[in-house]
């Protein structure tokens, strides 16, 4: 900043001593001119005053001389006291020529001699005048006239006095008129020069000004650019914010239908105006189902079910249209949808090389790079949350489950049996308990083998899982022993079912490779909640004991535990 204002002030600074000294050295050079000019008019003006007292020096020896002749021809006394009147004039003009010619010392040899001369003529005049006394107006006469005749070296000398001061008087016109002229030609040169400096400084700040301008201008766009950056990048942040709470709540899920709602909210708010559909890929992966759609405008993408190869995301495991694609078609599931211009997107649901469903979008801008990439981590972090739900729960159900008939296991029983005491007891309901051991399996298993007997057991299973209400908990307790937990039923009803059951395993057909084997059939045994048993441990053992009797009696029949008591 310290720099930046040195380097514009610094030439600024400089221009204007240069300025201001050469304005300095102008008026000083003007100032000396018009000193040198006046001093030249001085001595122009004593040149002028020299060649003055010359001539009043002259006039007055011609009028003293002119007065001594006079009384010399006409011995009037007026003449001799005029005479001598002028004479001490003159002797004043001489001492003030002298007093005005002693700085040039060749002029004050002039003006003594000229004293000397005067003094010489002087006392020709004083002998006319004595002798017009002492010898006669005939003798003064004779001076007059020998006055007259002689040369007249005062007015010679004096005329070469005034014609030296002319020459000096001259040479100083002359200097004077060069003074003059150099004076007018610094004026002129230091009038151009300040305005060639106010012209300089104008232009100067003017272009600093239209700099400053420039640079102002250049500052506002790039704070607006930088605004404009600051905002993309605090929209970014909060979009990675809301990315990262996504993939939180993702990895929180239980089921993939909490996901599917999760993403179901998160969605709109992450990509707005940009409408949606989520679709996934069936078990038999030949059908992609649509799970949700969001946005407020647009086409019903969730109206029908599709093809996988509808869809050129699945079928080329990328997005579609990929980065930089233009002109590609708008997959065939889109334009069922209704949808057939526009800024689409298909992203598929990929991990680990599987295909799990669609991404599809529609947006009334442009798919930006920025947004595509969001989308793509969405997509990603959907796909895995997906993929490990689905995960999950297999391993849930595999824990759950017996693998041969896909019944709930005794594990799940044990589970299951103090949940459904409780939910009984808020209900004020009953519990019953089937206790199911299919008849002489051992001898099945001797006559037609363990396949056969693992058929009969699959068999059994699934009728028995079709037999059950969708809140019973039918489960293969072990061995060829299955157990069957009735909720909210009263023994008579429990016992119908018992009996269907029964009925339905005698006429269980069995094929096992192209054989048809022997129906088989179950004896059971009935414990009621809360009337045979309180407990869970009670309630098996009550209904174990119905079996035993249903065995001892002779095998596939029913046998309450009431009738035990
Ligand atoms: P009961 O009428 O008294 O119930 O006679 P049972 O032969 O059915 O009873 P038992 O307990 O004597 O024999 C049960 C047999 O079931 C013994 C075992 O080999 C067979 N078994 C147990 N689990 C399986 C299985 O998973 N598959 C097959 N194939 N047989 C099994
Ligand atoms: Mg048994
Ligand atoms: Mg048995």
């Amino acid at each position: 900043m310290r720099e930046r204002y040195w380097r514009f002030v610094g030439p600024l600074i400089l221009k204007f001593s240069a300025g201001a000294l050469l304005v300095l050295l102008l008026a000083a050079a003007g100032f000396y001119t018009s000193r040198d000019y006046a001093a030249n008019q001085q001595l122009t003006l004593h040149a002028y005053k020299v060649r003055e007292q010359i001539l009043l020096l002259l006039y007055r020896q011609r009028a003293a001389g002119v007065e001594a002749r006079s009384y010399g021809l006409t011995g009037n006394e007026i003449h001799a006291t005029l005479y001598y009147r002028y004479s001490g004039e003159v002797d004043q003009e001489l001492e003030q020529l002298r007093q005005l010619v002693a700085d040039n010392p060749s002029q004050l040899a002039n003006a003594t001699r000229l004293g000397e001369l005067v003094l010489e003529r002087r006392a020709l005049f004083n002998s006319i005048i004595s002798d017009y006394h002492v010898r006669g107006r005939a003798a003064a006469y004779a001076d007059v006239l020998a006055a007259a005749n002689q040369p007249r070296p005062i007015d010679e000398l004096a005329l070469h006095m005034r014609d030296v001061e002319g020459d000096l008087l001259k040479a100083r016109e002359a200097r004077t008129d060069r003074s003059q002229i150099v004076v007018a030609a610094i004026a002129l040169f230091a009038t151009s020069a300040v305005l060639a400096l106010m012209l300089r400084a104008f232009l100067t700040i003017t272009s600093e000004l239209r700099k400053r301008l420039r640079t102002e201008r250049r500052l506002e766009e790039d704070s607006g650019k930088l605004q404009h950056s600051l905002r993309e990048a605090e929209s970014m942040a909060l979009s990675l914010r809301q990315l990262s709470s996504l993939g939180e709540m993702l990895q929180s899920c239980r089921e993939p239908d909490e996901a599917i709602a999760v993403v179901e909210r998160a969605l709109p708010q992450l990509l707005p105006g940009v409408s949606g559909c989520l679709a996934l890929i069936n078990p038999s992966h030949n059908l992609v189902e649509p799970q949700l759609q969001w946005g407020v405008r647009g086409p019903d993408l969730v109206a029908a079910v599709f093809a996988p190869d509808d869809c050129w995301a699945l079928r080329r495991s990328r997005p579609h249209p990929d980065l930089g694609e233009t002109a590609t078609p708008v997959c065939t599931h889109m334009v069922h949808a209704g949808v057939t211009a526009g800024h689409t997107l298909c992203l598929p649901l990929v991990t680990q090389g599987q295909a799990l469903g669609v991404l599809s979008l529609v947006a009334d801008h442009v798919i930006d790079a920025a947004q595509r990439e969001l989308l793509l981590t969405v997509g990603d972090q959907l796909a895995l949350a997906i993929a490990n739900l689905r995960l999950q729960q297999s391993l849930r159900e595999q824990s759950i489950r017996d693998p041969l008939t896909g019944l709930f296991n005794r594990r799940y029983l044990e589970a299951s049996l103090p949940r459904e005491f409780s939910r009984a007891d808020r209900r004020k309901g009953q519990l019953a308990l089937l206790m199911l051991d299919l008849d002489h399996f051992k001898r099945y298993n001797d006559r037609h083998g363990h396949d056969a007997g693992d058929a009969l057991l699959a068999q059994f299973g699934a009728q028995l899982a079709q037999l059950c209400r969708a809140e019973d908990i039918p489960c293969r307790y072990g061995g060829e022993e299955f157990t069957v937990l009735l909720v909210d039923i009263d023994a008579r009803r429990a016992r119908e079912r018992a009996e269907a059951i029964r009925a339905a395993t005698a006429r269980l057909e069995l094929r096992h490779r192209g054989q048809r084997l022997p129906a088989a059939s179950v004896s059971i045994g009935i414990a009621i909640y809360p009337d045979d048993a309180g407990t869970p441990e009670e309630l098996k053992r009550t209904a174990d004991q119905a079996l035993y009797r249903a065995k001892r009696e002779g095998r596939d029949r029913v046998v309450a535990h009431a009738l035990v008591a």
